[in-house]
């Protein structure tokens, strides 16, 4: 597709030229990664549109980013050795089996440019985390989607597991599901690998893992040490409440951990990015921040109670967030809530996403959510 576009040339400033560089059909073709609402510059509202923490970061993490402002006329430390080596103490495991990126989303890049050649096949959920389709489209793979379990929001594991084919190269598992919010069950996960080939590479994203609290969630980490073929995702962009500074990290057996990292943009992370993550896992910050991942956990407990006395029936999340499947009702349900002040992210047509928040905006969602009923 030809796109016009602004010469600064133009004297007249207005006109355009059409760019005869042909885009790659893969590229040309891809969705847009639509953002969560924003307020208005000026405007008051409450932002649930994006999965956000809704506190600000601790007086002692705004130091750490301050204080390293004033080293940025150098490089960052370009494999962030201190940061992996926090983080691998944080996961336990070795620091060669850690691989940090410009936030999550970034490294599922680097992962899926680490093993996906053209045309081969990448099975995710659907619906799911709407970065999957674009970054599967640019590393050059070819999407294959399974939908949800109707009705619960929740993966069906064993119909992925029957969607692997010979040309299948990654599966990517989202748990806690976003924009749904269920887990996977460990059983359903062991019984998964076990039927998936051991050179199929299975992507396990726990972006929300410090928001699970239903004991029959998997640990990564023992899923990881059993298969080979398993990669943990993780971020500090929910829990940690980072997610305007871009620190996720990929956690593998160092083989694939190295073939990650050789596809890793070189200073992927800034030196205020590597502070501010530094800063959050040392103590006494890490336990302030996860006291805050508890209060909001309380608050997704009860804004799924109110719910629910309301009359809702929604799946069971275990994020910092919550699903209604609205389907053709969604654009308006969502138009009704900005109307109120009260940014949600709607999918036109499927359902909308409303993210916990503080206690005061979950109020102002749970009054508009009354009204809908
Ligand atoms: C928010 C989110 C991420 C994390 O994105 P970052 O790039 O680390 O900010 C990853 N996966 C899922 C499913 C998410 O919802």
């Amino acid at each position: 597709m030809l796109r016009p576009v602004e010469t600064p040339l133009s004297s007249a400033g207005r006109e355009t030229v059409a760019a005869s560089v042909p885009l790659r059909p893969a590229v040309s073709a891809l969705p847009a990664y639509v953002p969560g609402a924003r307020v208005a510059p000026g405007g008051r509202a409450w932002k649930l549109s994006s999965n956000e923490n809704p506190y600000q970061p601790l007086p002692s993490v705004i130091a750490a980013i301050t204080a390293a402002a004033g080293e940025i006329n150098r490089y960052p430390d370009m494999y962030a050795s201190e940061l992996v080596e926090a983080l691998a103490g944080h996961v336990g495991v070795p620091p060669e089996q850690v691989v940090v990126g410009n936030g999550s989303v970034a490294v599922l890049s680097h992962v899926l440019q680490a093993v996906v050649d053209a045309g081969d096949e990448v099975v995710y959920p659907w619906r799911s985390f709407e970065a999957y389709p674009i970054a599967v489209a640019v590393a050059g793979g070819t999407s294959v989607t399974v939908p949800l379990e109707p009705g619960t929001g929740r993966l069906d594991l064993a119909a992925m597991a029957a969607a692997v084919t010979p040309r299948t190269r990654v599966v990517l598992v989202c748990t806690p599901n976003n924009p749904t919010g269920p887990v996977v069950r460990a059983d359903e996960l062991s019984a998964f690998l076990a039927a998936v080939p051991s050179d199929v590479l299975v992507v396990v994203d726990e972006a929300y893992l410090e928001f699970v609290r239903d004991p029959a969630a998997p640990s990564g980490t023992e899923v990881l040490a059993a298969h080979a073929n398993v990669v943990l995702l993780r971020t500090l962009s929910k829990a940690y409440g980072l997610a305007g500074l871009r620190v996720g990290y990929a956690v593998a057996e160092p083989r694939l951990a190295a073939g990650i990292r050789a596809v890793s943009t070189p200073f992927g992370v800034s030196h205020v990015a590597q502070a501010a993550a530094l800063a959050s896992l040392a103590q006494p910050a890490q336990t302030e921040l996860m006291e805050r991942v508890d209060a909001l956990v309380a608050e997704r407990t009860r804004v799924q109670d109110a719910l629910r006395e309301q009359g809702w029936e929604l799946p069971e999340s275990q994020a910092n967030f919550v699903w209604f499947g609205l389907g053709q009702a969604t654009l308006e349900c969502a138009a009704q809530a900005s109307a109120a002040g009260v940014l949600v992210r709607p999918f036109a047509g499927d359902g909308l996403r409303v993210s916990i928040g503080e206690p005061a905006a979950n109020d102002a969602f749970l009054a508009v959510a009354k009204s809908w009923v």
